[in-house]
C-alpha cells in the first residue's frame, strides 16, 4: 500500500512535524521535537507509527523520541549519524528506505548542521503522485537554515542539489518562518514581481492563521533569494549590503546570509 497521506502536527511555536500514513492506517512521523501533539495525533486518526525518520540531531527535531518509543514500542526510528542515541537505523546520501511501500531516497545536506539529511520520495511514492521533499532546517519556505556547523560552500552546495529535483517538488520543510523570510527576501530583490506575488498570498494565508507550506521547488526557484544568486539585482543588493564588489556564487550565497542573520 503505498503512502496516502502527508499532514502536519503544530508543535513548540513554529514547528511542523510531518505524518504520512496509508489507507490502513499506517504511519510515519518526521522530526518529532515534542511527543505530546504527535502522540495526540495518532491517537485522533487512529494512526499505528510504524516508524520515524529524523533530518537532524537538533532538540526541536528529535526531543519526543524517547517518549514517542516508549509509547509506541520498540519502532525503526531513521537518522544520520550523530550523537542522538534513539537512532537505531543510521542513514547517509545515498541510502534508500523502504518504508508504507514507498522508497524514501536520503540526500546528504551539510550546512545548518553537518549531520543533515533529507528525505525525498519519487512522485510514483508518493501522495497525489506528486514528488515530495523533507528537509528538515535546510531549505524553507522562502529562506534556508542557519550555518550553525557547516560552511557557505558545504550549504550552497546543499541547496542547489535540493534545487535540482523536479519543478512540482513539495518542500516539506520543519518551520513556519515564511512571512519572516519573504520580508527579508524582498529587502534582497525588491523587484520580483513573483516574490511580490507570493508575499501577498503568504500574507492573506497568515492572516487567516493557515500553514504557508508545503511549497513548491518551482517556487523557491522563482522567489527564494537563497536558490537566486545569479540574480543580477540580488547581487547588487548583496554588495551594497556587505560592501563587496562582485563575488562568486558562493560569496553572493555566504554575504547574503550574514546579511539575514544580522538583520
Ligand atoms: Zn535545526
Amino acid at each position: 500500500m503505498t503512502l496516502a497521506k502527508i499532514e502536519f502536527i503544530p508543535a513548540f511555536s513554529d514547528n511542523y512535524i510531518w505524518c504520512l500514513s496509508d489507507v490502513d492506517g499506517n504511519a510515519l512521523l518526521v522530526d518529532p521535537g515534542d511527543a505530546e501533539p504527535a502522540l495526540a495525533h495518532l491517537k485522533a486518526h487512529h494512526l499505528q507509527l510504524n516508524a520515524v525518520l529524523i533530518t537532524h540531531h537538533h532538540p526541536d527535531h528529535v526531543g519526543g523520541l524517547p517518549e514517542i518509543l516508549n509509547a509506541c514500542g520498540d519502532i525503526p526510528v531513521y537518522g544520520p549519524q550523530n550523537h542522538c542515541e534513539t537512532i537505531n537505523h543510521r542513514v547517509a546520501g545515498g541510502d534508500s528506505v523502504q518504508l508504507l511501500g514507498s522508497t524514501f531516497e536520503v540526500i546528504a545536506v551539510p550546512g545548518h548542521t553537518l549531520d543533515h539529511i533529507a528525505y525525498y520520495l519519487r512522485a510514483e511514492d508518493s501522495e497525489n503522485n506528486t514528488p515530495a521533499l523533507f528537509c528538515g532546517d535546510t531549505l524553507f519556505a522562502g529562506g534556508c537554515g542557519r550555518l550553525f556547523e557547516g560552511t557557505p560552500e558545504q550549504m550552497y552546495a546543499s541547496l542547489g542539489a535540493l534545487s535540482e529535483l523536479p519543478g512540482p517538488t513539495r518542500v516539506y520543510c520543519a518551520h513556519e518562518y515564511t512571512l519572516n523570510n519573504l520580508k527579508f527576501a524582498l529587502q534582497a530583490e525588491p523587484g520580483n514581481a513573483a516574490l511580490a506575488k507570493r508575499m501577498d498570498t503568504t500574507e492573506q494565508l497568515r492572516a487567516d492563521n493557515l500553514a504557508t507550506v508545503p511549497s513548491t521547488i518551482a517556487l523557491e526557484l522563482d522567489t527564494n533569494p537563497f536558490l537566486r544568486t545569479q540574480s543580477k539585482e540580488l547581487q547588487r543588493t548583496v554588495a551594497q549590503a556587505a560592501q563587496i564588489s562582485e563575488g562568486t556564487a558562493v560569496e553572493y550565497f555566504a554575504a547574503l546570509r550574514a546579511w539575514k542573520d544580522r538583520s
